[in-house]
């Protein structure tokens, strides 16, 4: 029978122990430290270091043979390695070794110092000091090259662990710190991660919806565009790898059920993960939330049919009674020519008021709203505007009912004569069959308060609210065969509320509507 000599058995079993450890246990210190003692008794050392490179430089990251706080008095050894240094200088390893030992107070006569090298990559040194003069033979080299090997391959390992443990919290903090909604799915759907912005956009939150089944948590109110995840899966999405270049992701668009039972608008991006075999690993989810998108979408298809609605009922009145006067052989008296051009003027005034008020809707979305601030004398503003309007209408009566002592208050009178002539003519235009018309002032100790009331039709209870938004229009046959954009009172409620005020609308008990504002007053 084959027999290994002692030491052959006893590196054998260290290396054993090493690999075991190595594959063990991630705590680099630890397998360093299990590699120099065994390197260090294999080799009847005194010390052992190890001393990795980092930066420019060598540390020692593991010793045995003396205390952990002498680990600095090797530092000298240390100086002037170089990484790329292919041997080492012994004569200047001696003389070095000499002046440690002294330090230590050590008996270190002899020094055998072995590279550790992954793939031409000097990762550090492992250094044996004995305690007996001479120079190490052949076989302790090769016998400490096993054991430095080993070093090389733990602090390789543990740095590859370690960036990759970097990068994935790296990849964590993207995901998580994504403005948008990300989600993994494995390749059954279940949900793997679910990041902040999604909690934010559905309700959920992560521990309750991993592992669950994306449909279970994924559910449409609305789709807007194709199929639903499972129903595309069944249809062949993702197609297997081919050679087309067409993008294999899913887009889906709709209204999203979430958590509390309240919809949102997302676009939801489906991309699929494959393995190196080209078999679904994972679905990766991108969900935006397009509320704000989908809000300025139809905005702008009901500002289009409203500037189309209200622009052209007066152009199309200007051009008649401007072709009828036109007429070369006609020979009109004065009266159908005056009432020809009052119509004509009236019509442009309206179309001069709907251009003025889209223009300051889209100017207080861009820049918010101005004031110029002065004194605002509201008693004075409400008695021009009823003396203007008052000329307008035969089937109202309008008045004003101020308290003699009424304040006058900080604000600015141009904005404040917009918002009380829109509410009048809104009083005049929606109680059709006429009545009386009051602007009523009353005051407190920090406020004034303006209410226009009227005799009209009122409003349905749950739009009370909802006529502020902007070009928003109560759907009724008055309201549709009046002009009007729904800008009057969005332009009003910020206008009110730029003074830091309030203004609201309710209806009268004995019909009509009454709005009324509540402007702050100068201390
Ligand atoms: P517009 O009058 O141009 O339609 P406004 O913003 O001034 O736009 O008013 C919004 C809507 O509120 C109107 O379309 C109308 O339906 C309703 N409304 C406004 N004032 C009154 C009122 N005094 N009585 C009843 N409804 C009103």
């Amino acid at each position: 029978m084959f027999l290994l000599p002692d030491y052959r058995v006893r590196q054998r079993d260290y290396l054993l122990d090493i690999s075991r450890a190595l594959t063990a246990q991630l705590d680099l210190g630890e397998v360093l430290r299990l590699i120099l003692q065994a390197a260090t008794s294999m080799l009847s050392g005194e010390v052992g270091i190890i001393a990795l490179r980092e930066g420019d430089g060598f540390h020692v990251r593991a010793i045995t043979g003396t205390q952990p706080d002498q680990a600095n008095l090797f530092d000298p050894l240390l100086e002037d390695l170089r990484p790329d240094a292919d041997d080492i200088d012994v004569a200047q390893l001696y003389s070095k070794m000499r002046k440690v030992a002294r330090e230590v107070d050590l008996n270190l006569r002899q020094v055998v110092a072995l590279p550790m090298v992954v793939a031409d990559d000097m990762l550090g040194i492992l250094f044996t000091f004995r305690s007996y003069a001479g120079a190490p033979t052949e076989n302790d080299h090769r016998l400490l090259q096993s054991f430095a090997d080993q070093a090389a391959i733990a602090v390789h390992n543990a740095r590859m662990y370690e960036f990759a443990n970097q990068e994935r919290q790296r990849l964590a903090a993207i995901l998580d710190y994504s403005a948008d909604g990300v989600m993994i799915l494995d390749a059954h759907l279940h949900i793997e991660r679910w990041n902040r912005a999604l909690s934010h956009i559905t309700g959920w939150q992560p521990d309750q919806v991993t592992g669950r089944h994306h449909d279970i948590v994924i559910r449409w109110a609305r789709r807007a565009t194709g199929l639903n995840l499972s129903e595309a899966i069944n249809n062949g999405w993702p197609r297997p790898v081919s050679t087309d270049t067409l993008p294999e992701t899913l887009y889906i668009e709709g209204d999203l059920e979430r958590l509390d039972g309240t919809t949102i608008s997302v676009g939801i991006t489906y991309a699929p993960l494959r393995k190196p075999d080209g078999a679904l690993q994972n679905i990766i989810a991108n969900v935006r939330d397009i509320t704000r998108f989908r809000e300025a979408e139809e905005l702008k298809s009901t500002f289009i049919s409203v500037v189309s609605h209200e622009l052209k009922t007066p152009v199309a009145l200007i051009k008649g009674y401007a072709d009828t006067l036109n007429r070369p052989d006609a020979n009109w008296n004065r009266e159908t020519i005056i009432e020809g051009l009052t119509v004509i003027e009236e019509e442009a005034d309206r179309l001069t008021e709907l251009i003025e008020n889209l223009l300051a809707a889209s100017k207080l979305q861009a820049e918010g709203m101005r004031l110029t601030v002065d004194d605002a004398n509201l008693p004075l503003i409400a008695q021009q505007a009823i003396d203007r309007f008052q000329t307008q209408t035969e089937k109202h009566t309008l008045r004003a009912e101020f308290p003699p002592d009424f304040p006058v208050i900080c604000g600015d009178t141009t904005r404040l004569r917009q918002v009380i002539d829109n509410l009048l003519s809104n009083a005049i235009k929606y109680s059709p069959r006429g009545g009386e018309v009051i602007i009523r002032g009353t005051y407190g100790d920090a406020w004034v308060q303006v209410a226009i009331s009227d005799q009209g039709i009122g409003l349905p209870p749950d739009e009370l609210g909802r006529v502020f938004e902007r070009f928003y229009r109560v759907d009724s046959a008055l309201t549709s065969n009046t002009q009007g954009t729904g800008l009057g009172l969005y332009l009003a409620h910020a206008v009110i509320t730029a003074h830091g005020g309030k203004i609201w609308a309710n209806n009268n008990p004995d019909g009509g509507a009454t709005f009324s504002f509540t402007l702050p007053r100068r201390d």
